[in-house]
């Protein structure tokens, strides 16, 4: 029986953070087995948000390719692509926005909360109010049976099954409408103690040296209140607990204890910590210097991605064109 077809995609941000990795690219690599997955660099979206300077956008989308590598994206099993390479997706798009009432869009939750944060920055632009559109037509172009999202976007994939019905209902079924594939995020706190983004500059990269972790780590922000060796500490408040938790999941118990007891040392817990999560991110970081070295490798994958995808969407698009009479 063949597997049921998923679809993802992240926007290029460069290298990836430890919160990236828990958090999103874990799961792709975990579903990777049991179904056929298209995951993809949506560097059309980046510029929703991002038109006025890309200077670092092919930078970005090369060090976050080669970080997913490093992670243990496969292409062998995975169709790895990069969006702006499947012109698919933008006739898609287009046809779609034919279809597409503007209400739906402004409606959308994400819209006038980014319009809100984003505040001082002009995207106001069409792109920006059709981003869900396009993110219909990235999901739509493989006629994914499901999407792996957490709970807050699951209003974006709604969008996608309402534009998938509106096209079924006005020109035939075309569309699977895709299912959600739930998923439990981890969230981890960046090194000060508040989400860990790149905008904040709180971050542990995902492919960090052993140096580099040990440095992130001792600034990671301890309980404020134990400011001598002899305190107690409270683990609860702290950052390094909250760290220990997920990548010393033995060690934590006994850490816990001893904190409270002043047993242990900020230091040397951090010290148990840096060498943690080093052990734990030792063949992303070897993985990502053996890529370094091989650039040609990188664009073999990506190019012979790019075919796979491209022949998937031509296909569908070839049936929408006749279902739409074009
Ligand atoms: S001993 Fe560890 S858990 Fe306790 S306050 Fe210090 S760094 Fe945090």
């Amino acid at each position: 029986m063949s597997k049921k077809i998923i679809v993802s995609g992240m926007r290029p941000s460069g290298r990836l953070h430890l919160g990236n990795y828990i958090g999103a690219l874990q799961n792709w690599i975990s579903l990777q087995d049991s179904y056929q997955c298209f995951y993809f660099i949506a560097d059309w979206h980046a510029l929703t948000t991002g038109y006025e300077d890309t200077s670092d956008l092919r930078d970005n989308i090369r060090e976050m390719l080669i970080d997913w590598l490093s992670a243990g994206l496969d292409p062998e099993k995975a169709v790895i692509f990069k969006q702006s390479d499947i012109p698919e997706h933008a006739e898609l798009f287009l046809l779609l926005g034919m279809i597409t009432p503007i209400s739906w869009l402004e409606r959308c939750p994400t819209f006038k909360e980014q319009l809100r944060e984003l505040e001082g920055r002009n995207i106001n632009t069409y792109g920006f109010l059709g981003y869900p559109a396009l993110q219909a037509a990235d999901i739509l172009a493989y006629r994914a049976a499901a999407v792996p999202v957490g709970e807050d976007q699951l209003p974006h994939l709604e969008f996608t099954r309402e534009v998938a019905r509106r096209f079924n209902s006005l020109y035939g079924r075309v569309f699977p409408e895709p299912q959600p594939l739930l998923s439990e995020f981890t969230l981890i706190p960046g090194v000060d103690g508040r989400k860990m983004s790149k905008s904040y500059d709180n971050y542990i990269a995902m492919s960090a040296s052993p140096a580099e972790i040990k440095e992130q780590v001792r600034m990671m922000i301890t309980d404020p209140q134990r400011v001598r060796r002899r305190d107690p500490g409270r683990p609860e408040v702290c950052t390094v607990y909250s760290f220990q938790q997920i990548f010393n999941p033995t060690g934590v118990a006994d850490l816990e204890e001893q904190c409270r007891k002043a047993g242990v040392g900020c230091v040397e817990c951090k010290n148990i910590l840096a060498a943690s999560l080093a052990a734990a991110l030792a063949s992303v970081y070897e993985k990502r210097q053996e890529l370094l070295q091989n650039p040609a490798l990188v664009d073999e994958v990506l190019a012979a991605g790019n075919e796979k995808a491209r022949a998937a969407a031509r296909e569908t698009l070839a049936i929408v064109r006749d279902a739409m009479h074009l």
